[in-house]
């Protein structure tokens, strides 16, 4: 029984966001190691567009490599309904959707307005439904929106109200620009949760751009968040931001999480060694994390027995 569940998302939002591209074995190396470490959920890409993203084209074959271990949920992220069927039809257990509360960014990013992510929301629940498969949605840009700045909080929950009316099956709140606060966490957290109902917001999609993400995810824990994503090394970095971290680091995230007594069923010495299948696949690529540099340190057990 674990208590929080750690979604890796390093194989999708980390290395979409490098130009690299880690050759297939690689990525099957690291998959399996980190399922081997005790991770319980991987989004190991993205359904979008081989000319798009060059780095995910080899989605459809990670899929069913990861399947292939037992035990692990297999997730993808897909921008579309079409995305939707071809992520259906490689198997995966999970997708999720993003939907940007930003209307700037999802046209610039999408080139769909609020209306149209909707309908596209619509269509890729039916293929969910109709393969048994599980659909979340990210609420994207949630906390703010580099074209944007704020973003109404009475806004995201609308949308969210919307997309559960669409046939979202869960959601996700995600911090896509490393602009949340603790406070606002924790208000927007409970905001969209009394709109759609406690057990459709899970997940916490954090970024550490400013160094508020471990923070924000206490804030989440106090909120009753169970589902946190992170990103081994923090690999990908901001691409707003030059130099700073991008996706909470998972080593981070366990060693807090083990540390303060909550079951994760991960081990943080193996996590850590899983850091040099990265830093082989991707020589010179920034990782990010300062529990890999400090070490572990007391777990809960030894920390409390005196
Ligand atoms: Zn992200």
């Amino acid at each position: 029984m674990t208590d929080i569940l750690i979604s890796e998302v390093g194989p999708r939002d980390g290395l979409q966001s490098i130009d690299r591209v880690m050759p297939l074995e690689a990525k099957q190396r690291w998959i399996a190691a980190e399922a081997a470490a005790g991770v319980k959920e991987i989004e190991v890409g993205s359904f979008v567009p081989p000319k798009l993203l060059p780095q995910m084209a080899d989605t459809a074959e990670l899929v069913s490599f990861a399947k292939g271990i037992a035990g692990l949920n297999v997730v993808a992220l897909v921008p579309n309904a079409k995305g939707a069927m071809n992520a259906a039809k490689a198997g995966v257990d999970g997708m999720s959707i993003p939907f940007s509360m930003s209307e700037t960014h999802s046209v610039k990013n999408v080139r769909k307005d609020h209306p149209a992510m909707l309908e596209e929301i619509a269509a890729a629940a039916s293929i969910a439904k109709e393969h048994g498969v599980h659909l979340a949605v990210g609420l994207s840009t949630a906390f703010g929106c580099t074209m944007e700045g704020a973003v109404s909080e009475d806004q995201v929950v609308r949308l969210a109200e919307q997309a559960a009316k669409a046939g979202a099956q869960e959601f996700s709140l995600s911090d896509t620009t490393g602009y949340a606060d603790p406070a606002q966490v924790r208000r927007l957290t409970r905001k969209v949760k009394t709109a759609v109902g406690d057990d459709m917001l899970t997940t916490l999609h954090l970024h550490n751009t400013r160094g508020l993400g471990l923070a924000n995810v206490v804030a989440g824990l106090e909120e009753g968040i169970t589902t946190f994503d992170a990103s081994l090394g923090g690999l990908g970095g901001c691409p707003f931001a030059p130099g700073a971290s991008g996706n909470l680091v998972t080593e981070d995230l366990v060693l807090m999480l083990n540390s303060m007594g909550l079951k994760t069923g991960i081990d943080l010495e193996a996590l850590l060694k899983v850091r040099s299948i990265v830093e082989e696949a991707l020589p010179g690529e920034p990782l990010y994390g300062f529990t890999p540099d400090a070490g572990p340190m007391l777990d809960y057990d030894q920390r409390t027995a005196a």
